[in-house]
């Protein structure tokens, strides 16, 4: 069972993976982006979003179809791919988020699951209830439940090759969104959307976000594929990437384009407000602002539309290189000094350290300290951890200088190294000459495990102007020195 999705490479908890989708006959390689489709509104052809932009799976609205005067008997007919002209992979939805909007609609799971089927689509969806932010535990609880039941209502539906997702409510209740996400994963459905979480996203509440699929990932295995159902704006999705999203659609890259706004993965921007394109797209290189201004209605939203998609396509295939690389946490932190909101949620993904070690890789190509963020990365927790179990001598001189024969380094933020472990990552860490407070307080957290762990060792801290600040916070025992031209001094 859930032998379609396969990791191949870890950074954080964030993967490259591969989605088989039998009934497409594909194989999506993921971080992905689902560019949303509007059967009735293509401001950028689905054929275009396949041959220019690379897209190999796309998402569209099976309730839509369902409902529709002038595309039901078509879709029936010529099934979902002729109609939208997709030789890829296609998801549908179901109809929650109508349900989220109007409140009620007029399909059951069973009902609507049969209609994916029917109408050709690769992956279907049940109609769950979304439970919008903020809720009572109450509402939550038992809207989770009632999601559940239709769960493993589709489980029971005949529906072939069709893969089917299972949506994980909860609403910001995170114990919750936890139990939701462990259901979920009990029922033999394929896929992992996170669910009701447009509004988050929507008010830039990222730190919300990462809480909530933090949350879901730890109810889920490694082998669930995670969908981050709504994600729009390609300033977050590495930090989406990053705490273990696999899926991503959007909507975003037509929607804002209609209101004139443009991505960029710093934030948005309004047309009106630009001068230049700070873009290397083929619109951004040909066009002028000015020019796109002055341009019809349709053809301005298109070609917004196609730079939006460019910088949406472009940061996925940023974010997988990064992944392969080991250097995803440099790629998030270097967006969460793009907006303020984004950093919120890089300081609230680094609170679940202990979560991202277990699948972060023990060795990776380098370590970048960037900001005082990077002192609270998964890799120095983990160097935090190995220090309890080394083997220390009786009396340990710690050095930011030469060591010596017989003294260990002193490496901020990892604090204690000792000699065989120099050469290893993350301890060749490039580091600024000018440190934050940060990188020397995690280092004198690394000296107080070494000395708890070593009660018997006699310890001598010798330092290079460490601020007074973090050396006050070293255990009474650890004897600290300045240091001079000799360790003798
Ligand atoms: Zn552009």
């Amino acid at each position: 069972m859930r032998e379609q999705f396969e990791v191949r490479d870890y950074d954080g908890a964030g993967r490259i993976g591969e989605l088989q989708v039998p009934r497409a006959d594909r194989t999506v390689e993921t971080p992905a982006l689902l560019p949303v489709v509007n059967p009735h509104v293509q401001t950028v052809p689905p054929k275009t979003l396949e041959t220019t932009f690379g897209a190999d799976i796309l998402i569209t609205n099976s309730y839509v179809l369902h409902g529709s005067a002038d595309l039901r008997e078509p879709v029936l007919k010529q099934g979902i791919h002729e109609l939208l002209d997709f030789s890829g992979a296609i998801m549908t939805d179901s109809g929650s988020f109508q349900l989220a909007e109007y409140g009620k609609i007029d399909v059951d799971t069973e009902e609507i699951l049969a209609f994916q089927r029917e109408i050709g689509s690769d992956i279907g969806t049940p109609v769950d209830i979304p439970t919008p932010p903020d809720v009572s535990r109450e509402q939550a609880a038992e809207e989770q439940a009632r999601t559940q039941e239709r769960l493993e209502l589709a489980e029971t539906v005949d529906t072939g090759e069709m893969l089917v997702s299972a949506p994980i409510q909860g609403s910001t209740h995170l114990d919750l969104r936890e139990q939701a996400a462990r259901e979920a994963y009990g029922t033999d459905l394929d896929l992992f959307p996170i669910g009701a979480v447009v509004p988050l996203m929507n008010e830039y509440r990222f730190a919300d976000l990462v809480d909530v699929v933090a949350a879901a990932k730890r109810g889920l295995g490694e082998n669930a594929p995670v969908h981050l159902f709504g994600a729009g704006h390609p300033m977050m999705f590495a930090l989406a990437a990053a705490v273990g999203c696999d899926l991503f659609d959007s909507a975003a890259y037509a929607l804002y384009a209609r209101d004139g706004r443009y991505l960029t993965v710093r934030g948005t921007e309004h047309l009106e407000d630009l001068d230049y394109f700070p873009c290397e797209c083929p619109v951004c290189r040909e066009h002028t602002p000015a020019e796109l201004e002055s341009a019809g209605k349709t053809e301005r939203h298109r070609l917004l539309a196609e730079h939006n998609l460019s910088v949406s396509f472009g940061e996925m295939r940023r974010i997988r290189q990064a992944i392969r690389r080991g250097n995803l946490f440099e790629l998030v932190e270097t967006r969460a000094r793009g907006h303020p909101a984004v950093l919120d949620g890089y300081r609230t993904l680094l609170d679940y350290a202990d979560q991202l070690e277990e699948t972060d890789p023990v060795s990776k190509d380098a370590f970048f300290y960037l900001s005082e963020d990077s002192a609270r990365r998964p890799a120095v927790n983990r160097h935090h951890d190995r220090l309890e179990r080394l083997d220390v001598p009786d009396e340990l001189w710690l050095t930011t200088g030469s060591t010596g024969d017989d003294g260990w380094r002193l490496v901020p933020p990892f604090g204690p190294v000792p000699p065989a472990l120099s050469d290893v990552y993350p301890l060749t860490a490039e580091l600024p000459d000018r440190l934050d407070e940060a990188a020397y307080r995690a280092a004198v957290d690394g000296v107080s495990v070494l000395a708890e762990a070593n009660p018997d060792t006699s310890m001598t801290v010798a330092h290079d102007g460490w601020p007074e600040t973090a050396l006050a916070e070293l255990p009474e025992r650890v004897t600290v020195r300045p240091l001079g031209g000799h360790r003798e001094e």
